[in-house]
């Protein structure tokens, strides 16, 4: 099977070549093949996709149908859908169906999207390997003893074992470029604001945003283009003109100006992924464009930046999860009441002990620690300091250059377990991607080649404020060029 992509399923859907409810079906089948094995998915909406494939169909029979009509996608469990269990990959939300539906589902829903199920992802979005969800982890479709990356992993496995033609995911330090990256597929995290985050279980408000995974940049912009926009439940949306994410797909890269920043080329970098991404912007050079060194001088304070601001904005919006208004509650806790602890402290104390996994306890932990009286200055006041610098950072880079292009990872992706018992290791890679949503600028992960044992490579691409449409014609032009994005995993 080669890959298919949602623009030609959308075209042979609407020419009436194919029913939704086969290509559903069709989906549904392979996803019972494969989640055993790959465990991308963790709820499977059988019932409510094939309802939502028939609903299509008689739109299209009837001419009135939406654009993206009957096209299967999947939601990253931590946005709300109404009626279907929402998990964010925790314990403490096994039992959570949503009264509502997230934004970017229902204007995924309106624009015609069957959803096939929600896919796995690490605990409340924190982790770079989708090995912290409770539901067990995630395989790399490319190599099943190698992680799919995080935390956007199930989407991103899902898309690249062809279980699904596109995924929604959620980047707070990588998310979605990442993943994308380890398992050889297409994402864009966009401009912060751009997607409202109404509905996405929040994990670091300030820095989470939604976005896309597919095989292709044209299938992101599609998508893209029914995921933004401005919403009034949420007090950080951007109030702007709809855009046409897919108006600039062709246009030419003649004169196009790429930054390299010199700090994501040199130490730490492995060789064969160095190569990889040579060879993808020799091909953009081929295209018209022109390279240049740039330099983001604070690179360094990006990962000490974001695990002081992200851990202290989790302790905060993890408060709410209690045992009492959502989730997971113990069953026994007399036996924590004391002199210092009321019924009610021991119950919150147990049923958060018991229902939130080890990386998000280090991080509530981290984050309360930081917010602390005497350590708030010193600690998260800093941090946003060094906020600050990385951002302009970017904008003295970007008066050089139209987009700034490097590695999405420093290595390609590593084996099960490798990193499990070592937090700090785990967290150093994401040096690439994290300065992004300090900045708060979109960035795009397309494939660039393989490394040395034959696992994808992602080439990163980030533009200024707005600069969606660019980051998405450049990645289509050299997705035209290239056919790195239609090589397949063998599962
Ligand atoms: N790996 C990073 C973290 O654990 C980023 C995760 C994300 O983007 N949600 O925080």
């Amino acid at each position: 099977m080669s890959i298919q992509t949602l623009k030609s399923l959308a075209d042979a859907l609407a020419q009436k070549k194919i029913s939704s409810r086969e290509l559903v079906s069709d989906y549904l089948a392979r996803i019972e093949t494969l989640n055993s094995r790959l465990n991308a998915f963790i709820t499977v909406d059988r019932d409510g996709a094939l309802a939502a494939a028939d609903a299509a169909d008689t739109a299209i029979a009837a001419g009135k149908a939406a654009p993206l009509a009957g096209v299967p996608i999947a939601h990253k469990d931590l946005f709300c859908t109404e009626g279907v269990l929402t998990t964010c990959g925790s314990k403490i939300l096994a039992n959570f169906v949503s009264p509502y539906d997230a934004n970017v589902v229902t204007q995924l829903k309106a624009a015609g999207c069957v959803s096939l199920g929600k896919t796995n992802m690490d605990e409340f979005a924190m982790g770079s390997t989708n090995e912290s969800s409770a539901y067990g982890l995630v395989r790399n479709p490319w190599n099943t003893e190698r992680v799919p990356g995080g935390s956007s992993g199930g989407s991103a496995a899902a898309v690249a074992a062809g279980m699904v033609p596109a995924a929604t995911g959620t980047d707070t330090g990588g998310s979605i470029r990442q993943p994308a990256g380890l398992c050889g597929v297409t994402g864009i995290k966009p401009t912060y604001g751009v997607v409202s985050r109404y509905g996405m279980i929040a994990y670091a408000s300030s820095l989470d945003q939604g976005g896309p995974i597919a095989h292709t940049a044209e299938d992101c912009a599609l998508l893209l283009s029914h995921m933004a926009g401005f919403d009034t439940r949420d007090s950080t949306s951007l109030q702007r003109e709809r855009e046409d994410y897919t108006r600039d797909l062709n246009r030419p890269l003649d004169g196009l100006r790429i930054g390299l920043p010199k700090e994501y080329f040199g130490e730490g970098l492995a060789d064969d992924v160095r190569v990889a991404i040579e060879a993808a912007l020799a091909e953009l050079r081929k295209l018209g464009a022109t390279t240049v060194e740039v330099s983001l001088p604070n690179t360094h304070l990006a990962i000490p930046a974001y695990y002081v601001i992200a851990p202290a904005e989790a302790s905060s919006n993890l408060s709410r999860f209690d045992g009492v208004r959502y989730g997971h509650r113990a069953k026994e806790y007399a036996d924590l009441v004391g002199d210092k602890v009321s019924p009610l402290e021991a119950m919150y104390m147990r049923s958060r002990a018991e229902g939130f996994g080890s990386e998000t306890k280090r991080r509530i932990l981290v984050g309360t620690y930081v917010l602390s009286h005497g350590y708030y200055d010193a600690y998260y006041i800093k941090a946003q300091q060094l906020r600050r610098l990385i951002a302009e950072d970017f904008q003295q880079a970007l008066t050089q250059c139209d987009v700034i292009a490097g590695p999405v990872a420093p290595t390609a992706a590593w084996k099960l377990g490798q990193m499990a018992d070592d937090p700090v290791q785990m967290y150093l890679a994401d040096i690439y991607t994290i300065a992004v949503n300090l900045a708060g600028l979109p960035g795009l992960s397309t494939p660039a080649g393989f490394s040395a044992d034959g696992m994808p490579v992602g080439l990163q691409l980030i533009g200024n404020y707005f600069g969606e449409a660019r980051l998405l014609n450049v990645a289509h032009r050299l997705q035209q060029a290239t056919d790195w994005h239609l090589q397949q995993p063998a599962v």
